[in-house]
C-alpha cells in the first residue's frame, strides 16, 4: 500500500485494493438488477430436534447469477449491508419465505421458517408491516416465521433492537440469537432481551469431541441458556461424534450438513418426505 511504500512514493491502488474496488463495482451494478430480475433464491436447511423431529427450517438466500453461477450470501450480504440494499433484499426474502410457507401448508407440510435479519434492517418498519399484511392475506392465524439476529446487531442499537424484538414477538415470531458466543454480549444484556433461543456458533461445534475447551464452553453456554429458559440450537453439525456430544449435553436442536445442506424448496420437500418416511416423524 501507499504507506508501506514509504515517503515520496506514490501508489493509487495495490492489486488487492484494485480487486476489492472491482468487486464492489460489480456488485453495485449487478445486485440491484438481480433483485429486480428475480435472480435471488432461497435455500432451506432443516433443524432437527433432539428427538429427531423437523419442525423448522432456516431460510438462506443465494444469488443465481447468469454470469457467475450460484453465489453464496457471504459474497454479497456485507455489500448489501454497506450499500443499504439489504433493506429491499430483506423485504423480498421475508415475502418469498412466507409465500413458500403458505404453499407448504396447502400441501399439509407445517413448518416454521427462520429468517436472518441484519442490523441495518432493524430500522425498516416495512418488513414488519409487510409480514403482518402477508399473514392476513394468506389467512395465517399464527405467525410461522421466526427471526435470527446476531449479538452485535442487538448491541449496536439496544433500544431499537428491543423494540423490533418486541414487535416480532407480539406477532408470534420467535427470536433466535445467531452465531452465539462470537459476539460481545454480556449475560445481563442477554437477559434484557426477550429472546427464545440461542444458536450456538459453529466454531464451538467443530470437532468438539476432540477439544476440552470447546466442551467446557458448550456445557457452560447450555447451562446459562437453561438458567435463562432459552432453547439451544447448534449450528454446523457435520458428523455423528459432534452430534452425540451436543445431544448428551442438552442441546435442543441441531442443524448442519450431517442432516442436510441448504436446498431449494423443491429439493427440500423431497428430502423432508424421505426423512419422514425413514424416521416416522
Ligand atoms: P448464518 O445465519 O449463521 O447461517 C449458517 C451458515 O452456515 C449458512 O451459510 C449455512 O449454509 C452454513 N452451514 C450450515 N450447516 C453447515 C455445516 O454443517 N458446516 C458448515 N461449514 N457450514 C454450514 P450461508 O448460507 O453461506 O450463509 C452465510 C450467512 O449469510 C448466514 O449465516 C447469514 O448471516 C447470512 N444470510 C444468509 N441469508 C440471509 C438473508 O436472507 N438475510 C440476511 N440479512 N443475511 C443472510
Ligand atoms: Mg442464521
Ligand atoms: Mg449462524
Ligand atoms: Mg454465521
Amino acid at each position: 500500500t501507499a504507506k508501506e511504500n514509504g515517503r515520496g512514493k506514490f501508489c493509487v491502488f495495490s492489486p488487492e485494493m484494485n480487486q476489492r474496488v472491482f468487486e464492489y463495482l460489480w456488485l453495485d451494478t449487478n445486485l440491484r438488477k438481480a433483485l429486480d430480475n428475480q435472480q435471488l433464491v432461497i435455500h432451506y436447511q432443516p433443524k432437527v430436534t433432539w428427538r429427531g423431529e423437523v419442525r423448522s427450517v432456516e431460510a438462506l438466500v443465494r444469488w443465481q447469477s447468469p454470469e457467475r453461477g450460484l453465489i453464496a450470501p457471504t459474497d454479497f450480504i456485507s455489500y448489501a449491508e454497506e450499500s443499504g440494499l439489504i433493506v429491499p433484499l430483506g423485504r423480498w426474502v421475508m415475502l418469498d419465505v412466507i409465500q413458500q410457507v403458505a404453499k407448504w401448508r396447502k400441501k399439509g407440510i407445517n413448518l416454521r421458517v427462520a429468517v436472518n435479519i441484519s442490523a441495518r434492517q432493524l430500522s425498516d418498519q416495512t418488513i414488519f408491516s409487510d409480514l403482518k399484511q402477508a399473514l392476513t392475506d394468506l389467512n395465517f392465524e399464527y405467525c410461522p416465521v421466526d427471526v435470527e439476529l446476531t449479538e452485535s446487531c442487538l448491541i449496536e442499537n439496544e433500544d431499537l433492537a428491543l423494540s423490533v424484538i418486541q414487535q416480532f414477538s407480539r406477532l408470534g415470531a420467535q427470536i433466535h440469537l445467531d452465531d452465539f458466543g462470537t459476539g460481545y454480549s454480556s449475560l445481563s444484556q442477554l437477559a434484557r432481551f426477550p429472546i427464545d433461543a440461542i444458536k450456538l456458533d459453529q466454531s464451538f461445534v467443530k470437532e468438539v469431541y476432540k477439544h476440552p475447551v470447546s466442551q467446557s464452553l458448550v456445557r457452560a453456554i447450555v447451562a446459562v441458556a437453561q438458567a435463562l429458559n432459552l432453547q439451544v440450537i447448534a449450528e454446523g453439525v457435520e458428523n455423528k461424534k459432534e452430534d452425540a456430544f451436543l445431544i448428551k449435553n442438552g442441546v435442543n436442536e441441531r442443524q448442519g450438513f450431517l442432516f442436510a445442506k441448504p436446498m431449494p424448496a423443491a429439493s427440500f420437500e423431497r428430502w423432508y418426505k424421505r426423512y419422514q418416511a425413514r424416521t416416522g416423524f
